[in-house]
């Protein structure tokens, strides 16, 4: 374990942006953790970078998770169950694959999302109609406070929306070590609803779960830009969710506007339609962009500073408001 100085964190965020790490430390196991945290209680964790923008040099001690290790459990209950944890350095996608190369389902919808194991829990990952939370049964975390192991019940982390306690009352409070699922091994429950999927799998009534991974990943691939070639964050906002009576009033002016209804009378409406009908899909300002698939994904085409991208969705933001009334909300955790 060693601490290097004045790092450039372009490499471990997805959107490459090149801000300086003034000090910064990969840590391979629970105990090296617990040293670092008792020495440097206020650290910055990274785990993928592929759910941040960095905007200035970070000065706290950035702490890169590589705890790794992957365990199952047979289910004493249920014999179509299983339960298998992951530490959280665990690349998300590679653990989505393991499992499905071992027949366990729950998780194919979530194929390709980039990021850590240890991270899936915060903003509760979603994707084609399911939610990480719907598999998550304990997540266990280490108290910065106390430096004790604590384990949290799936109704503890209080999973909403891209939302869950990580992203606010715990913020900072908690570590994330390792993730449980519960899992199925026969009789899987599919999530097939969306149209996208179903076109993709031909009309196969009972896919593997490995045919619908790979059409997921196939779809996937054809929409968003692979961090690799450009630099981005996924959906830079969430999809915005507005009152009936708001809806209404929208309706009138723009009856074309997708939506999705949610209980007690709210409506979801896609970020990416409202930034489109701003006229800003696939604009340009210098290095920083709205993509031209996808406007919910902003981009950095190779120079552009945290800043930069931060000025864009300002930009979107203010856009949105005066054209729909309407606050979108970052998706991104934004470092500024
Ligand atoms: C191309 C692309 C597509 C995407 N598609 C989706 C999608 O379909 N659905 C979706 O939900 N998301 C999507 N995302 C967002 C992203 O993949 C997820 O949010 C992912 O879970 C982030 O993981 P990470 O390890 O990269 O987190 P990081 O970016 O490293 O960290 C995010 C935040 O969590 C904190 N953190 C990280 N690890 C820990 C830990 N172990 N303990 C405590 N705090 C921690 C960090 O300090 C930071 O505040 C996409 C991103 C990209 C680039």
């Amino acid at each position: 374990m060693k601490i290097l100085r004045n790092i450039s964190l372009k490499q471990y965020n997805t959107f490459g942006i090149d801000v300086i790490a003034k000090q910064f430390v990969e840590i391979a196991s629970p105990e090296e953790l617990k040293q670092i945290i008792a020495l440097y209680p206020d650290c910055f964790i990274i785990g993928g970078g592929s759910n941040m923008l960095l905007t200035k040099p970070i000065e706290k001690l950035v702490v890169k998770l590589n705890l790794k290790g992957i365990e199952e459990t047979p289910c004493k209950t249920a014999d179509n169950t299983v339960y298998v944890s992951a530490l959280a350095g665990e690349n998300w996608h590679d653990f989505v694959l393991w499992c499905i190369s071992k027949n366990y389902g729950g998780l194919e919808n979530l194929s390709l999302i980039p990021g850590s194991v240890g991270a899936c829990p915060i903003q509760n990952i979603g994707a084609y109609g399911v939610e990480v939370k719907d598999s998550i049964t304990k997540v266990e975390v280490l108290e910065v406070a106390t430096s004790k192991i604590v384990s949290l019940t799936n109704a503890d982390c209080q999973f909403g929306y891209r939302n869950s306690i990580f992203k606010s009352p715990l913020k900072d409070k908690y570590i994330i070590l390792k993730v449980t699922f519960k899992l199925t091994t026969k009789q899987h429950q599919l999530h097939l609803d969306y149209g996208a999927v179903k076109l993709e799998l031909g009309g196969l009534s009972s896919p593997s779960l490995s045919q619908i991974s790979d059409a997921i990943i196939k779809i996937r691939a054809s929409k968003l830009p692979n961090p690799k070639d450009i630099g981005n964050s996924g959906s830079f906002f969430k999809n915005p969710i507005i009152s009936q009576k708001h809806f209404y009033k929208l309706l009138k002016s723009h009856p074309n506007m997708p939506f999705y209804k949610m209980e007690e009378n709210l409506i979801k409406i896609p970020a990416g339609w409202l930034i489109e009908q701003c006229g800003l899909k696939g604009k340009r300002f210098g290095d920083a962009g709205v993509h031209n698939k996808q406007a919910l994904v902003l981009v950095n085409y190779g120079k552009a500073t945290g800043k930069d991208i931060l000025k864009l969705a300002q930009l979107i933001q203010n856009s949105v408001k005066s054209a729909f009334k309407i606050d979108l909300q970052t998706e991104v955790n934004i470092f500024s």
